[in-house]
């Protein structure tokens, strides 16, 4: 075994079915008396919900969270929780909702309690994202970790079938890029190997059933392992891929979806350590082609040109990407990237 470091983070978590009703306590752990509501539009009457549950100890809600978290939004949502008082952000969402939080922990001392409601992880990371005239910046900063998270697996159950999935292989992404990160270390493998596992069993069964609360539960927990992956190990080409790809306008889980199986075949002759344990997980030969294959059963998009990839712009996101790559286990190069993008726009199965 190599010599590692592991860094542990400090959050305490919540699990399982109903463990939403644990808001009231869990604020009180933390000595909150007023805390703001964080949703986006669409989860609007999720979070309403929650206020009844919490009455006057909700100072308000804010539901304008969106995507990338424009740098107006938080600054606006910064402004509500100074004039309402808060003493905590609760949010309930996805990465977007619990990006907000991000944001206003960031300029605050307020501590954030975060309930997801996808697969995306970010509730586990001491990762922010901001976006300004069109360009994403990211930081690592400890004041954005929310100090606890309750997952609840049946406020799940409205994600649709189809972000379900996207949302899931977004975590199987986490832990593949885990798996080889140049600074992982054994306990974060353990985690990522069983993260894998448990998405790829349950993801098919949530796309057949969406209402299925026990693959729903597989499903919660595993992204709750990937997120740890993602909060401690660097990314690597794919999450460099996505990121550049997001600046692009590409939608968040389906772009990691569509780029995972490249990227990992990228990857696969420099990483076969990271490729047996992504195999075992998965019960299944060819990792890349593996992964491929699971999504193909998903039924999600498999092209980037179905998700808005503007065939013209091949070239400059394979460049951009190799600038200042992230580090990788095969040495980031162009020509072999933008053949990468091109097998991801064009949808074709990794070759074995
Ligand atoms: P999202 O938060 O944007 O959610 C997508 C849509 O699904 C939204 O309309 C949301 O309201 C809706 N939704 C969420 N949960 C639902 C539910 N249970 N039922 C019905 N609708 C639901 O998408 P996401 O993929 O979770 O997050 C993506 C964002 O998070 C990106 O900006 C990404 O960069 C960021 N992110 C950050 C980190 C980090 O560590 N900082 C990690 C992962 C993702």
């Amino acid at each position: 075994m190599k010599p590692f470091v592991y860094n542990g983070l400090p959050s305490r978590v919540i699990f399982g079915a109903g463990s939403i009703a644990q808001l009231p306590a869990e604020l009180d752990r933390l000595g909150a008396k007023r805390a703001l509501l964080l949703s986006t539009p669409e989860q609007k009457n999720s979070i309403n919900e929650v206020a009844n549950t919490l009455g006057s100890r909700c100072a308000g809600i804010y539901d304008k969270a969106a995507m990338h978290v424009p740098v107006e939004v938080a600054q606006d949502a910064r402004r509500v929780a100074q004039e309402l008082g808060a003493d905590c952000c609760v949010t309930v969402g996805g990465g977007s909702t619990t990006g907000l939080g991000k944001a206003i922990a960031l300029t605050s001392t307020l501590p954030i309690l975060a309930v997801p409601t996808t697969y995306a992880g970010s509730e586990m990371t001491p990762i922010y994202g901001l976006t300004e005239g069109g360009l994403k910046k990211t930081g690592r900063d400890a004041r954005v970790l929310p100090k606890t998270v309750i997952y609840d697996p049946q406020l799940t159950l409205t994600l649709p079938a189809a972000l379900s999935a996207s949302s899931g292989m977004n975590a199987i992404a986490h832990c593949v890029e885990a798996l080889y990160a140049h600074d992982g270390n054994p306990i974060i493998s353990l985690m990522a190997e069983e993260g894998i596992r448990a998405l790829a069993v349950s993801l098919p069964k949530i796309k057949t059933k969406p209402q299925d609360l026990d693959a729903r539960t597989d499903a919660l927990y595993g992204a709750w392992l990937a997120g740890v992956a993602l909060g401690a190990a660097g990314m690597a080409l794919h999450h460099k891929l996505c990121h550049v790809l997001g600046g692009f306008g590409l939608p968040h889980a389906e772009t990691h979806s569509i780029v995972l199986p490249h990227a990992m075949r990228y990857n696969r002759d420099a990483a076969p350590e990271a490729m047996r344990r992504i195999e075992k997980s998965l019960e299944k030969k060819d990792a890349p082609g593996a992964v491929w294959d699971l999504e193909a059963g998903l039924g999600i998009p498999m092209r980037l040109s179905d998700i808005g990839m503007k065939e013209a712009d091949i070239e400059r996101a394979a460049r951009i990407a190799t600038e200042a790559p992230y580090p990788n286990p095969r040495k980031v190069e162009y020509a072999p990237v933008l053949a990468l993008l091109r097998d991801a726009y064009a949808g074709r199965r990794p070759a074995g």
